[in-house]
């Protein structure tokens, strides 16, 4: 094998952490799976020990894909999301226990990125991704590229859609994470006459079926993201607008329900991201190539 032809991947969630070895074609070589333990330095020997697993002599850079906002440039993980590692310089710590060029991004700009390159938005310049998970993540690529703004461009999640909504973890009310993300559609079958253990798949079904009370659940659910994938595509110009994350492809078909507002300035292709699961960690790998 060529030096350089693959590169380290790792997609780091709340819960779980995946570190892959990929291809320059994007293709998933070898993959691992760990459990994110809580504490700060449990949490970093967990990081160190899975991307050692996956170095070889090919190996051309790393990056990281962090659940939460970062410092692309200093490679610093700026808020904690649902981990402990707040203000750990991440970048340099994988530089230094791989010895490669290492970078780290969100998980929502590297999830992008994945579907950019070989998935749902191949031959698409301008793009809103809504990342549908425990939270909304967000990227926006303009021009062919990921937008960053002054830093932290693309909290999509973060769009409010009720001014007296719910508080959210950004510190306001009403995002439309508070009302639209994999926690919420919990909380709204929690109020349901609806058994707790049902899945949004079960949702899809029973509307399906002609089930009102699924129906309006998934209506409820998706009205809120209408609003904000209408707001984004407004703000940003965006032509294409990418469903991803876990929940991305239910929530593409449950946004159907959704009556379209048929005004002009609305005006945009709609897709569930083709990558699911993988794309964060398909990305990072990518990503790692320019590292
Ligand atoms: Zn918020």
């Amino acid at each position: 094998m060529d030096k350089n032809s693959e590169a380290i991947g790792i997609d780091l969630g709340g819960t779980n952490i995946r570190v892959a070895r990929i291809s320059r074609s994007g293709q998933i070589l070898e993959r691992i799976q760990e459990h994110v333990p809580r504490g700060r330095d449990a949490q970093l020997a967990i990081i160190r020990d899975s991307v050692l697993r996956m170095v070889t002599p090919q190996s051309a850079g790393v990056a990281l894909g962090f659940p939460g906002r970062v410092d692309v440039r200093s490679g610093v993980a700026l808020t904690a999301g649902y981990l402990e590692l707040k203000d750990v310089t991440l970048a340099a710590m994988l530089r230094e226990i791989t010895g490669l060029p290492a970078v780290i991004d969100t998980d929502a700009n590297l999830a992008l990125w994945a579907e950019m390159k070989i998935g749902a938005a191949v031959g698409y310049d301008e793009i809103a991704m809504f990342t549908i998970g425990t939270g909304i993540g967000g990227a926006i690529a303009s021009d062919g590229k990921l937008y960053y703004g002054g830093g932290n461009a693309g909290q999509l999640g973060h769009i409010t859609v009720d001014l007296h909504g719910k508080s959210c973890n950004c510190g306001r009310r009403g995002c439309v994470e508070t009302t639209s993300s994999g926690t919420a559609l919990g909380e709204l079958i929690a109020a349901s006459p609806l058994a707790a253990t049902t899945r949004v798949e079960d949702l899809l079904a029973l509307q399906k079926n002609g089930d009102r009370t699924a129906n309006e659940l998934l209506v409820q659910w998706m009205a809120p993201l209408r609003l904000a994938v209408d707001t984004a595509v407004a703000v940003l110009g965006s032509k294409l607008v990418l469903l991803g994350g876990g929940l991305g492809k239910a929530a593409f078909e449950a946004l159907t329900l959704v009556t379209r507002c048929d005004s002009p300035w609305f005006t945009y292709e709609i897709k569930a991201g083709e990558l699911g699961d993988h794309a964060g960690v398909i990305g990072a790998g990518l990503r790692a190539f320019e590292a």
